[in-house]
């Protein structure tokens, strides 16, 4: 069984993609999406050692050698023209790694029509990154597992601008989440806007210069941003 973070990224596969799943570790993502027909082909790819061992026993023992290839390499790299993949899942990471993962080889995305991507933190970069390299965002959902919020975006070539009205607060906040608006939503922002309050009040305590003034403005625009949509 999946966890529900997985499952949800899972969800957002069409039926008979080719996918590839960057940073598979143990490649539970791939065998549980082939298993159940969801995906009709899988790459598995993994950088480190450790989990690329993990992926290649996991996929032996649930016999899908013949649908699911495991690639030990960095990022995109694992993948070749030839393989004609339809969606690239990465899972997991922070969003700063997942589109330095995407603009190394950018190339390489050719053949997608869609991005699922769930950052553990940052979201905005990659909200920020798939506009500006004109993916269209289509989809995203905010979930909760564990005590922990995580975030999955959807994404498609096609109008970037489309989602967004104001592109500063909804990179941060998420267009599709802002409109739903729901009480996970209420929870992560409101324990977000609980530390930026701790970071400023140290700010405050910190010796005055330029850098930290610099510092406290940004953040107090951030709070004050998000303070006005828990309203
Ligand atoms: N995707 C799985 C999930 O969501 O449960 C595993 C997440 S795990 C925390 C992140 C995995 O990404 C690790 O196994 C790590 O080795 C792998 N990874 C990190 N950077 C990578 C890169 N540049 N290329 C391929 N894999 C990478």
């Amino acid at each position: 069984k999946l966890s529900k973070r997985l499952e949800t990224v899972v969800s957002y596969i069409k039926p008979n993609m080719k996918i590839a799943d960057i940073g598979s570790d143990h490649a539970y993502l791939p065998c549980f999406a082939v298993k159940n027909g969801i995906a009709s082909y899988a790459i598995a790819g993994e950088v480190v050692e450790g989990p690329y061992q993990s992926a290649l026993n996991q996929v032996e023992a649930a016999q899908l050698t013949e649908k699911i290839s495991v690639r030990k390499g960095n990022g995109l790299e694992v993948l070749r023209n030839e393989d004609q993949i339809d969606c690239i899942v990465i899972a997991g990471m922070g969003g700063s790694l997942i589109t330095e993962i995407l603009e190394a080889q950018k190339q390489k995305l050719a053949s997608v029509s869609r991005l699922i991507l769930q950052p553990n933190i940052a979201a905005e970069k990659v909200r920020k990154w798939l506009y500006e390299e004109k993916w269209q965002l289509v989809d995203e959902q905010l979930i909760e597992e564990e005590g922990k919020f995580y975030e999955i975006l959807v994404a498609e070539p096609g109008n970037p601008t489309l989602p967004y009205i104001d592109l500063s607060k909804e990179f941060l906040l998420g267009p599709f989440l802002l409109k739903q608006r729901n009480d996970h939503f209420k929870q992560k922002w409101n324990a977000e806007l609980k530390i930026w309050e701790k970071v400023l009040q140290e700010l405050n305590k910190a010796e005055e210069n330029q850098a930290t003034e610099a510092k406290k403005q940004a953040l107090l625009r951030k709070i004050e941003m998000v303070r006005e949509e828990l309203k």
